[in-house]
């Protein structure tokens, strides 16, 4: 791997790398966790949690996953434009003015009003298929959805008569307050349910279960998880468990070194002045690349497996670092920004704690900027590396 970098048509030392046979094997322990009786609807909104959506979709789908699942439009026309077969649910609300993109190009819609149904059906009679749509119900978290009271439920019993809309799903959202609020949300989704089911509904797919309810409460399972942070090793639960492990890995190299003499300063303003004669290192990653810049005097990276502190103000598009811990550190050598935790690495767990946030925020925030560097690592068969160039 190392030296293929000389040679490598990136232009950038500062990459992302992320281990498909990780994601493979993540996705594969999720679906074993949650057995034949659920379907596993895989969260790729974010650009894949800024792992990369292309590159990871087949691995995703072809290890198990039915589904898989994005916020917006946009995210599903690039998925359906390079793989139409792949079923796609838009779990995020989309206006009038797109929706008949979303039809063209069969994309799973989901809806929280009978305005909407009927304008999908539309739309569908004039292509001459139906729609597929999933309904989204409030049970409390009050972001998108139908209500639940009983003139909104009344309501939904009418999309029956709508011959070019194919109502495949219902869901709902916990706010994973506590026990007592989520059995709540489960049980008023429940009910919404067993009324329209009563009715002469039938859905063929019913989930409320992200990526922390569905290990720590497998009787919220139903038959579809939505499976977001685990698929990349993020793990949020706490009282089950299922073995994934981190894909990604943030690295670059070191640009440049300076000796900072004792009493000056680095970087804007010179917030931190040098205590001692110090060398100090230069990356060529900022916050620009999606690295959080309040981790000012927070950050460190690691450089031949010790710990480095960031120093003063982070640029947009480099930092500067105290290397007084590997002083035979040398201009092209290796730092990790974020690593899996081996060899004293700073993981996204810590990151995000580091900078007050979580590990999502951590993860879908990485640019576009750095390229895309995908590995997958066989039992049988040594690395095998290419890339997904957005230079
Ligand atoms: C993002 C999202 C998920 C996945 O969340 P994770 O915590 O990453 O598993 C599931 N459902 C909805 C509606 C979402 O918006």
């Amino acid at each position: 791997m190392e030296n293929n970098q000389n040679t490598s048509p990136l232009l950038r030392d500062t990459v992302i790398k992320v281990d498909l046979s990780a994601i493979a094997e993540n996705i594969r322990n999720i679906c074993a966790l949650v057995g034949p009786s659920a379907e596993v609807a895989a969260v790729v909104k974010a650009n894949a949690y800024g792992h990369g959506i292309l590159p990871l979709a087949p691995v995703i789908m072809e290890n198990g996953a039915s589904l898989l699942a994005v916020a917006t439009l946009s995210e599903a026309l690039e998925i359906k434009t390079a793989y139409p077969d792949y079923p796609v649910l838009v779990m995020g609300l989309t206006s009038d003015a797109y929706l008949p993109q979303a039809a063209r190009y069969s994309v799973i819609q989901t809806i929280d009003t009978v305005e909407q149904a009927v304008l999908l059906n539309e739309i569908g009679e004039k292509l001459g298929r139906p729609v597929s749509v999933h309904l989204k119900i409030d049970t409390g978290f009050h972001r998108i959805g139908f209500p639940d009271d009983p003139d909104s439920i009344q309501k939904i019993l009418t999309l029956k008569d709508l011959p070019w809309l194919s109502v495949e799903g219902i869901f709902s959202h916990l706010a994973l307050l506590d026990d007592a609020s989520n059995k709540e949300q489960y049980e008023r989704f429940t009910r919404v349910i067993a009324y329209l089911e009563s009715n002469g509904f039938h859905f063929r797919y019913k989930h409320i279960a992200d990526s922390i309810a569905l290990v720590d409460y497998p009787e919220y399972r139903m038959n579809m998880v939505r499976a977001g942070a685990l698929i990349y090793g993020l793990k949020g639960f706490h009282k089950g468990f299922v073995s994934v492990r981190q894909a990604l890995r943030f690295e670059t190299r070191i640009s440049h070194i300076s000796l900072v003499r004792k009493g000056e300063g680095v970087s804007y303003d010179y917030t931190w002045r040098a205590g001692k004669d110090t060398l100090v290192g230069t990356l060529p990653f900022g916050y620009a690349d999606g690295y959080p810049r309040n981790l000012r005097d927070k950050g460190t990276v690691a450089i031949h497996g010790k710990r480095c502190p960031i120093v003063g103000v982070i640029c947009m598009d480099q930092c500067m670092v105290d290397l007084t811990n590997v002083p035979d550190a040398r201009i092209g050598d290796t730092a990790v920004i974020y690593g899996d935790g081996t060899g004293n690495t700073v993981d996204i767990q810590e990151i995000s704690e580091l900078a007050g946030t979580n590990k999502n925020e951590i993860v879908s925030r990485l640019s576009m900027r750095p390229p895309r560097i995908y590995t997958y690592e066989q039992p049988a068969q040594k690395a095998e590396e290419f890339h997904h160039g957005s230079i």
